[in-house]
This record gives C-alpha cells, structure tokens and sequence, in this order.
C-alpha cells in the first residue's frame, strides 16, 4: 500500500502521470464483482505478446501496466517495486477485440427486437470485446444511454461507438424503424441523433441515393461516420455518395443484380445473393468495384458469423446458454429446419462470400469485422466474436490477419488507434489473456480468462454466470 503511493506521488512529481486514471471513472459496486485486478502498476511475466499489428508473437516478455496503460514491454524490463506480478507462463496477452457490427438488441418475436443492452454489453465484455460500434439500433436512445453507463463505471461493457436509429425508406415495415420521408428528413435525423449523443450512423436496405448523400453530408460536417447494409442503393452508387464503410462483406452487393431500379431494393435482398454467389472474385467487374472502394479508402465489414447461420451445414454457434430457454429453443428448432434446405443459395454464397473478402484484401481493400447477432437469432455477442476471428481464417486470413482485422483494423476505422486497438507502449491497456496462443491456432481465442479494460481486469466466467439463462429478459 505504502509502495503504490510513493509510486503515485513520484510520477505525479514528474508530471507523467497519466490522465487515463482520471478519465477512468470509479467502478460502480456491482460492475466491481467481475473484477479480479485493479492495482496502480501491474507486471505481466513470461508472457506470449500478440501485439495485433500483424507482427509475429514475441515470447517471454515483460509488460509493465501503469494507471491503466501499457507504461513498457520487452524481454529485459525491470519489474517496479510494488508492482502486482501475475506469472503468465505458457499463456498470450493480445489487444482486446475492436468489433464493428455490434447490436445491443435480438430477436425475441415475428419483427420483434428486445433491447438487451444490459445483458449484450456484458457478454462482448466477457467475449473479449473492449471496444465496439453498434452497427444500427432499433431502441432509440438505448445505445446511447449504456454506451454512457459503462464510460461512467456503472455498467460493465466495452467502450462504445452507439449507433442511431436505422436511416432507411419504406419496405421494411419493422415497427421499430422510422422511415425516412426525403433527404431534407436524413439530414435532420442524423443531426437530431449527434444532437443527442448518437456517434455513428447506419444506412439501411431502403434509403435512396439522395437521403443517403445528405446523411454523409451532414454527419461528415459533425465529424462522424456512415455505414450502410444496402439494397435500395449499389455499392458503386454508395462510394458517390460519400459513405465510409459497407456492412456485410460483398453479400449484400446488388451492383449485378439485373434490371435494378434506382433507390428500391429487389425482393428484401435476394436479387443480390443470387448474383453473388455466381461471381467470380478475380474477374475484372468485381475487381474494380474493390479499386473504387480503396480509391476512396471505404473499409468494408466482415459479419460472417450472421451468414453462416444461414448456411445449412453449419455448426452451430456457442453460448446458446447465455440465452432466456424459451428463446434457446427456438434457435435450435430454426437451426435443425436451415440445417435440411441444402437447396438454400448459401450453400453457394458462404464460400464465395468468404473468397470476395479475402480477395478484396489481397487487392489492398481493408477489412474490419463485426458479428451482427440478429437475422434469425442464434448469435451470442462475446461468443460470436471469437467466432468471427476462427471464420476469417476458415475464409484464408492467417491467425495473425484475422486478429489484427478484429483489433487494429477496428480502432483504426473508429478513429481510436492512437489509445487502443494494438498493444503498444503508451496506449490504453486494453487486452485478453488467454490460455494458449491463437497466433498458432485460432480456436485458442475462445480460452479467455481474464479481459482487461483500461487496466482492470475483468473475470469472463463470472460476468457469463450474471447473464446466464437470461439474456432475452433485459
Ligand atoms: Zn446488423
């Protein structure tokens, strides 16, 4: 005790004491029952570093945590006096997972989605996932208000990027969704929702070029981002419009749909897994649609976890526990009907979906990853995002790829590299460690057990316990 405050009063004599302290609200007592390390200056031994630039593992080193950052790493590093040592032999650190595609909401009913920002947002926490974008929202201020929760140390969850409400035209017929009435009312809603503490915006399946161009426009004007999951509007029609990022790999691409109305959605979709499936990711068409995209430095979403529930033959996915049993059930009656359609185009499309993002990379695009636990259910948050990383792989990223698609690549689109997203001296100490090495097998991504969040860290199993059985309720 005595140690840790000369430590504090000495480095705030030299004024290098970090402000991450200060920043870091105190932890609320509930929050604080899934934590098991909360100490001024931490010292990781004979540890496994994945650093999440892409680099290769570095073993035996030494990482130094100090006021809620990585104050020093390497192989030769003095311990300070005081310092908590946890002997991580035979074990890995690696950033906490950036995810991109995140809801905050699931499917409980026929176009029904129950707001389960309290029980989601302790399961990415648990997952892995320290930082994230919602990619959508169709409970209003809900994302906003747990997004400022967890900042305030009340709720336990990542850091995160809440999305508004939906952008989208008439089609969908979702109660939840607004729809738009032109692009004068696009305009209005995104400056309503930065208004109100929104951060990032989602185009969806029915917006017209028009409300999409003013939607860019007017969050390019507040500093913040536009993503879209477009069907009314092609991807080469969404890069003229000025938008950042496209959700769901190059499945929901309806550049080859055929006969394709301006600003209208063919059959919810289906038109674009059609054409999709029957691309070829090296012929010149689909080639210089990923020129344009990195012309113009757009960063597209892997959501692979979404469409393999869709694909019959499938495992399915891990978690399920989480879940209220009632909506457990109802998965797994929905998984055993997709599982006899082999007739179903994703037995074609899945594959071809995997090879366009892997191929969109090889071209120079860039790639970040999100889950997207809505479509039919069956996507666990924390669970599905240990999944994406074991599926880019499947799709042919090497571990490391797919780590850093899932770390930096994520804190680099949100504008958060400099303080997270790889671990780096001087950056926020934002990182999982785990039992194995996932640089070598991926799959040891799902042997979490302990996730640190601006230095504290949190106990996965206890934060699942919490959830358990009830995730569905709130
Ligand atoms: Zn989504």
């Amino acid at each position: 005790m005595r140690v840790a405050l000369c430590v504090v009063i000495a480095t705030s004599l030299l004024g290098v004491r970090t402000d991450i302290t200060a920043q870091r609200a105190p932890i609320a007592p509930f929050v604080r029952s899934f934590v098991r390390v909360d100490t001024n200056v931490l010292a990781l031994t004979n540890v496994r570093v994945i650093d999440g630039t892409g680099a290769a593992p570095r073993e035996g080193q030494t990482v130094i945590v100090r006021d809620g950052k990585i104050a020093a790493m390497g192989n030769q590093i003095a311990i300070p006096a005081g310092a908590q040592v946890m002997d991580l032999n035979g074990k890995s650190v690696m950033p906490g997972m950036v995810m991109v595609h995140e809801h905050l909401f699931y499917p409980t009913g026929p176009g029904v989605y129950a707001n389960l920002a309290e029980s989601f947002s302790r399961l990415y926490l648990a997952g892995g996932v320290t930082s994230m974008r919602t990619g959508g929202n169709m409970n209003g201020f809900g994302d906003i208000a747990i997004a400022a929760a967890i900042a305030r140390g009340e709720k336990a969850g990542p850091w995160i990027d809440a999305t508004a409400p939906y952008l989208d035209g008439p089609g969908l017929n979702f109660g939840q969704v607004r729809v738009l009435k032109d692009s004068a009312d696009a305009r209005h809603q995104v400056e309503y929702w930065a208004n109100e503490g929104a951060t990032s915006f989602k185009a969806y399946m029915n917006i017209t070029r028009d409300e999409l161009r003013a939607a860019t426009t007017a969050a390019h004007r507040l500093g913040l981002k536009v993503t879209g999951h477009l069907c009314s509007v092609t991807y080469r029609e969404a890069i003229a419009a000025g938008i950042d990022n496209l959700e769901h790999g190059f499945f929901a691409m309806n550049d080859f749909v055929p006969n394709k109305k301006l600003d209208k959605c063919s059959a919810r979709g289906g038109a674009a897994q059609t054409t999709v499936a029957a691309l070829d990711p090296n012929s010149s068409e689909v080639q210089a649609i990923f020129q344009a995209l990195i012309a113009k430095k757009i960063t597209v979403t892997s959501t692979l976890t979404i469409f393999e529930t869709f694909t019959p033959g499938r495992p399915m996915g891990a978690g399920l526990d989480m879940l209220l049993p009632q909506l457990r059930e109802e998965y797994e009656q929905r998984y055993a009907a997709t599982s006899k359609q082999m007739q179903s185009i994703y037995t074609k499309l899945f594959p071809v979906g995997m090879a366009m993002e892997r191929a969109f990379v090889r071209a120079g695009g860039t790639l970040v990853v999100g889950t997207d636990p809505t479509g039919g259910g069956g996507l666990v948050p924390g669970y599905s995002n240990q999944r994406a990383l074991e599926l880019l792989v499947d799709a042919g990223f090497t571990p490391l790829e797919a780590i850093r698609i899932g770390t930096l690549n994520g804190a680099t689109y949100l504008g958060r590299h400099a303080t997270v997203g790889s671990l780096t001296v001087g950056k926020q100490a934002d990182f999982l460690v785990i039992d194995g090495n996932p640089a070598a097998q991926i799959g040891d991504i799902r042997k979490i057990r302990m996730v640190f969040k601006q230095g504290v860290g949190y106990d996965p199993m206890a934060i699942r316990e919490s959830v358990k059985g009830k995730a569905g309720l709130y």
